[in-house]
């Protein structure tokens, strides 16, 4: 044996230590914590149950095609399906491993609907629709046309987004809420739009689809009762409370289903038909996602998302009471952001804020100022998505927030690192081009981050306390997005190389 196994076990969890915190409420993004133990342990077990299984193949592993049929099922159920005005047969789909996989195979079935040749056809969104798009369109070979929202509400007027469907168009995409600023688009009259111009109409309910299913307050419709959508995406892995690797894709129409396969008899082995990206893929997620539906059910997600929408007010009510902050647009669901208000005689920069906030117990996360197509911005702002756990400590966030604005205030927005602030200065006057930029290779695009102090050979046990991601954010605010992506490659691979 090379090692004893409870050796590399504890060497494991003294790394985890150095994690941020996973449970707690603490960590408002990237984690979604129900609060509640028994979740967490009923989704281990039902992961463990499984984990030897192959997905790839639910004629033999019977298991996880009658977990998929299950979750098929509810989601159809929680998503309005019996509603739906189109009448027809019920929606149909796929469970994924994870949002970006349910968009792109949203977009996937999209393309090969339309059927126009690869290199051709177009994606028409807000400018507020999560990056797995662009990926999907880099992926796909669509062009990808973020349309400018309203800066004040966030939303996009449907009229603009109408003028940039074309006859090349495939997919119009709305989010129920977006990632930035938690708004919900005006999905009814976007769905709209996309009958009349006969285009389908994907949701993206990923990040907040288990929560608005069953949230408190009245909301515009946003699911599948809408006339007009086509598809829709959530994510088990987030308000599904579920671990990591499990989402799903439904789709009103069989065979807009059946466009997102992959199948193949032509070569010597096995007759290969992939619902998803992958081949060979793990059930755990399916299992962990399908165990915590049957033990919470309808009721139990609803019990489950009140103290988020009661913890939500609170803290956009804090915000309202903080002079020198707002809350961007008017988020409706689970998260939203903050930015500077700068019809205050002293705005607070939304990041001085957020580090005072984590400073203070809190780790909120910092989003770059977006300057849309004509020209208008999304503020810099901070994201704070909530959680059940979150509202069990929310006086203490509360608290936090209030006394890291105090402590903001009157202090100077967080500034690139300096090297990379004479950078942005270069590009700006000409003497670099993004051209040249892109022409490094990566020993010298790592250089140039080294030099700006971003090392990223620094010891991942420390990074957090090491890298200032406020100014990292900063510096994306001065380069060119082109510039900005090859080093955030270059810093996540150099990252990870031994
Ligand atoms: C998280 C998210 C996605 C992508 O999901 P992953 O699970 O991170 O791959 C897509 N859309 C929205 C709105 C999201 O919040």
């Amino acid at each position: 044996m090379n090692r004893r196994a409870t050796d590399v076990l504890d060497e494991l969890r003294r790394r985890r230590a150095t994690d941020a915190p996973t449970h707690g409420g603490r960590i408002l993004s990237y984690v979604y914590d129900s609060g509640r133990d028994e979740i967490d342990r009923l989704a281990a077990a039902a992961a463990d149950a499984v984990r030897p299984v192959n997905g790839l193949d639910p004629t033999v592993f019977g298991s996880v095609a009658a977990m998929e049929r299950d979750l098929i099922a509810f989601t159809r159920s929680a998503f309005g399906d019996a509603n739906r005005p189109a009448g027809g047969s019920a929606a149909v789909g796929t469970v994924t491993s994870g949002g970006t996989e349910s968009c792109l195979l949203a977009v996937l079935s999209a393309r090969r609907t339309a059927g126009l040749p690869v290199g051709r056809g177009n994606i028409v969104m807000p400018a507020t629709a999560h990056a797995a798009f662009t990926k999907a369109g880099e992926l796909l070979g669509l062009q990808v046309r973020r349309v400018p929202v309203d800066p004040t509400s966030t939303r996009v007027d449907p009229a603009r987004l109408a003028d940039h469907i074309d006859a090349e168009t495939v997919l119009v995409v709305a989010s129920a809420p977006n990632y930035p600023t938690g708004a919900i688009d005006p999905i009814v009259s976007i769905g709209a739009l996309a009958a009349q111009r006969g285009v389908p109409l994907h949701v993206d309910a990923c990040l907040g689809g288990f929560a608005l299913a069953w949230w408190p307050d009245e909301l515009p419709h946003w699911d599948l009762r809408v006339p007009g959508v086509a598809s829709l995406s959530a994510d088990f892995h987030k308000y599904g409370y579920a671990p990591k690797g499990a989402s799903v894709v439904l789709f009103t129409d069989r065979d807009r289903h059946r466009a997102a396969y992959f199948a193949t008899a032509d070569w010597p082995g096995y007759p290969v038909v992939n619902p998803t990206l992958l081949g060979s893929r793990s059930a755990t997620g399916t299992a962990a996602a399908w165990a915590i539906t049957e033990y919470l059910g309808a009721d139990g997600f609803t019990e489950l998302v009140r103290p988020v929408a009661t913890a939500r007010d609170a803290l956009v009510e804090a915000v309202a009471d903080i002079d020198g902050l707002r809350v961007v647009g008017r988020p409706e669901g689970p998260v939203f952001a903050v930015a500077a208000d700068t019809a205050s005689s002293t705005p607070i920069d939304p990041h001085r804020w957020s580090r005072e906030v984590r400073t203070r117990g809190f780790t909120l996360q910092e989003q770059p100022r977006y300057v849309q197509d004509d020209e208008t911005e999304l503020p810099a702002s901070t994201h704070l998505t909530v959680t059940p756990a979150t509202g069990k400590v929310v006086d203490e966030l509360r608290a936090a927030m209030t006394e890291a604005a105090d402590a903001a205030r009157g202090q100077p927005p967080v500034q690139a690192p300096e090297a990379l602030g004479d950078l942005g200065a270069a590009f700006a006057s000409g003497t670099v081009t993004v051209d040249d930029a892109l022409s490094l290779d990566s020993a010298a695009t790592e250089a140039v981050l080294v030099g700006a102090g971003i090392d990223p050979r620094t010891d991942p046990s420390t990074a957090s306390d090491a890298i200032d991601i406020g100014a990292v954010i900063a510096a994306i605010d001065l380069l060119p997005k082109p510039v900005t992506a090859a080093m955030l490659i270059e810093f996540l691979a150099a990252y990870t190389t031994p």
